[in-house]
């Protein structure tokens, strides 16, 4: 840690120094970060990337950390999150726009209270806003684009709105994958009013299915594969014997094989272990190469 660094990055909002990595995701895996810093607006996040970028100290933005995989090596460079103050959210007629600190779950479950649908298939997604639209989340046949306008940009040191049509939207991507230097600050999404007795039993069946079908006691980042053109990950995962395999901590869970799940003590290697072996054997059987959903995060190799 440097005294001078952290002098400077305590002008842009709450540091922490050291924090572990593994206290952050839902994986519960990862080792110390730096420095984490939470910005308070526009002008504290301009003025931290242009800090950053002078003094060429990488930097990463995370939400709930619920899509990726850390390393459990020391990151030297600042996490960026926007959990503590990007939190507001306002209703206008069908339109609600809300920063991308706010959790999916929170808006989700206000949506519903208001009688307006389109987030339900979000109700038992654990991330942030930004982290949503980053990866075009969804489920049950919905997903963010099905309701994205529009969203608030900072890239290139400037603050804009860009409209939904630019940002790439399919499966599991969009624009800001290829662009990991924008943040996503806020989104302006279109609902529909409808019964909130209606939603709410929609959002409480996709709960139960969320539940019956998912080892949600256990520390994980979701699926874990995207699903093959045409196939579904699990029985890929299936077909190759993986269901229930361990390695060290990290197992591939009995309930539902595209989680791997943390039973206690996994290290980032043992996981990554045991997703490049499914990787291997998968495309030995079937010549399908398995994508990670999950993104690998600080790794060096
Ligand atoms: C139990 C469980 C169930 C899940 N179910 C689903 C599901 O049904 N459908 C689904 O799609 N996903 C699911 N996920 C995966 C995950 O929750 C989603 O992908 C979620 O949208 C990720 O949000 P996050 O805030 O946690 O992002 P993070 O994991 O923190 O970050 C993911 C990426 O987004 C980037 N990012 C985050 N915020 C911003 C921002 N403001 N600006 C720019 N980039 C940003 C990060 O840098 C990173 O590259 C599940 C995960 C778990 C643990």
């Amino acid at each position: 840690m440097d005294d001078r660094i952290l002098k400077e990055l305590r002008e842009f909002g709450k540091v922490e120094t050291g924090r572990l990595l593994s206290t952050m995701t839902t994986l519960r895996i990862g080792g110390p970060a730096d420095y984490v810093v939470y910005p308070e607006n526009d002008i504290g996040v301009d003025s931290l990337i242009t800090f950053l970028e002078n003094e060429q100290i990488p930097y990463k933005l995370l939400g709930k950390g619920s899509d990726i995989l850390c390393s459990d090596d020391p990151y030297h460079g600042v996490i960026i999150r926007l959990d503590k103050h990007y939190n507001d959210a306002y209703f206008k007629g069908g339109m609600l726009t809300a920063q991308a600190g706010c959790s999916i779950i929170a808006l989700a479950s206000e949506c519903m209270k208001r009688g307006l649908s389109g987030l339900e298939f979000a109700s038992g997604i654990p991330g942030t806003l930004g982290g949503a639209v980053f990866m075009n989340a969804g489920a049950y046949r919905s997903d963010m684009a099905a309701i994205v306008k529009q969203i608030n940009v900072y890239r290139d040191h400037k603050v804009e709105w860009i409209d939904a049509e630019e940002c790439e939207f399919r499966y599991r991507h969009s624009i800001f994958q290829r662009h990991p230097d924008w943040i996503i600050l806020a989104v302006r999404m279109e609902l529909t009013p409808s019964d909130p007795k209606k939603i709410e039993a929609l959002m409480a069946d996709r709960r139960k299915r969320r539940f019956d079908s998912q080892p949600l006691n256990y520390p994980s980042c979701g699926s874990v594969f995207r699903n093959p053109e045409g196939r579904n990950a699990w029985e890929l995962i299936d077909g190759v014997g993986y269901r229930g395999k361990s390695r060290g901590g990290a197992m591939v869970s009995e309930k539902h094989c595209n989680f791997i799940v943390n039973t206690g003590n996994a290290t980032a290697a043992d996981y990554l272990a045991l997703v490049e072996e499914i990787q291997n054997a998968v495309f030995e059987k079937y010549g399908i190469s398995l994508r990670t959903e999950m993104e690998k995060f600080n790794w060096t190799f």
